[in-house]
C-alpha cells in the first residue's frame, strides 16, 4: 500500500494537476459512499514535501490553497517564495523540535503534530508575541512503532486536558500515522484506535478544545481511512508524483 506503487505520474503541469487531484477526489467520494458518508465532510490536505516552488505554482493554478509539509524549515521557505499567493495557507505535519517553534508561529496556519506540552507552551508564547493563533491536532502513536511520533494512546486525555491553558492554540482533534504495511489488517486498527479515542475524548473534552478532526490517511491508505472515519487526509505522492526522499527521512527508525 505504501511507496511508490500508490504515487501519480510525476505532476508537471496545470492539467496533470487537475488531473491528479480530480482523481484523488473522485476516489475519495467512493471512499464516502461505500460507507454512506458525505464528501465534503473530508477535506484533502495536499502534502508537497520535496515539490518545489516552481511546481507549487502550477498546483496553486490548478486550485490548491493548503499544502502540508514536513519540515519546518522547507515549509517556511516555501511559504516566503509562495508569499505573492493569495489564499495559500501552510499546515505543519511533521515532527516539531521546541527551538523551531517560533518559526511555525509566524507563518504556520495549522500544525498538525503536536506531542509535547514544552511544545505547546512555546509555541503559544510566540503565538501571542505575533498575535496569531494556530489550529492543532494531537499526534497519536496508534501503531506502537518506535519509528513514529506522538503520544501513546493512554497518554492522550490527560495531555488534551493541559492544553486550555495555551490560549492560542485551537485544538480540533488528532492526527495520526498508521503502520506502513500493504496489509488492510495491519492498517485499519490504527485507524479504528484514533476514532474510538476521538470519541471518547469528545464525550468530556475540556472547555475550548473541539475533538472533531481525525487527521489519517495518505496515499497509500486514504480510502480505507475514509472509511473508519477520517475528516482529513493528507496526499502527497497520489497528486505530485512519487518522491526520490525515501520515507527513513521522515520518520526516522
Ligand atoms: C509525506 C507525508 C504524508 C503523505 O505521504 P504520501 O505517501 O506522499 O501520500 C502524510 N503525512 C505525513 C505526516 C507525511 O510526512
Amino acid at each position: 500500500m505504501h511507496g511508490a506503487g500508490t504515487a501519480a505520474e510525476r505532476a508537471a503541469t496545470v492539467e496533470d494537476f487537475r488531473h491528479n487531484l480530480a482523481s484523488v477526489q473522485e476516489r475519495i467520494a467512493a471512499a464516502c459512499k461505500s460507507v454512506g458518508r458525505d464528501p465534503s465532510s473530508v477535506r484533502l490536505l495536499p502534502v508537497s514535501k520535496t515539490v518545489d516552488e516552481a511546481r507549487l505554482r502550477l498546483a496553486y493554478e490548478a486550485g490548491c490553497r493548503q499544502l502540508g509539509e514536513n519540515k519546518v524549515q522547507e515549509a517556511a521557505h516555501k511559504a516566503e517564495a509562495l508569499a505573492d499567493l493569495p489564499g495559500l495557507r501552510w499546515s505543519v505535519i511533521g515532527h516539531l523540535q521546541t527551538n523551531k517553534a517560533k518559526v511555525v508561529a509566524r507563518f504556520a496556519d495549522e500544525f498538525q503534530a503536536l506531542d509535547r506540552l514544552r511544545v505547546a507552551e512555546v509555541l503559544d508564547r510566540r503565538l501571542q508575541a505575533e498575535g496569531r493563533g494556530l489550529d492543532v491536532l494531537v499526534q497519536v502513536n496508534t501503531s506502537g512503532e518506535a519509528s513514529k511520533f506522538g503520544l501513546p494512546p493512554e497518554e492522550v486525555e490527560a495531555f488534551v486536558r493541559q492544553l486550555p491553558a495555551f490560549s492560542s492554540l485551537r485544538v480540533r482533534g488528532l492526527m495520526t500515522l498508521a503502520a506502513f504495511s500493504a496489509d488492510p489488517d495491519r492498517v485499519r486498527p490504527c485507524f479504528v484506535r484514533l476514532r474510538e479515542l476521538r470519541d471518547r475524548l469528545r464525550q468530556d473534552a475540556p472547555d475550548g478544545v473541539a475533538m472533531d478532526e481525525l487527521s489519517m490517511g495518505m496515499s497509500g491508505d486514504f480510502e480505507l481511512a475514509i472509511t473508519e472515519g477520517a475528516t482529513t487526509v493528507r496526499v502527497g505522492q497520489a497528486i505530485f508524483g512519487p518522491r526520490a526522499t525515501p520515507d527513513s527521512h521522515y520518520w526516522p527508525g
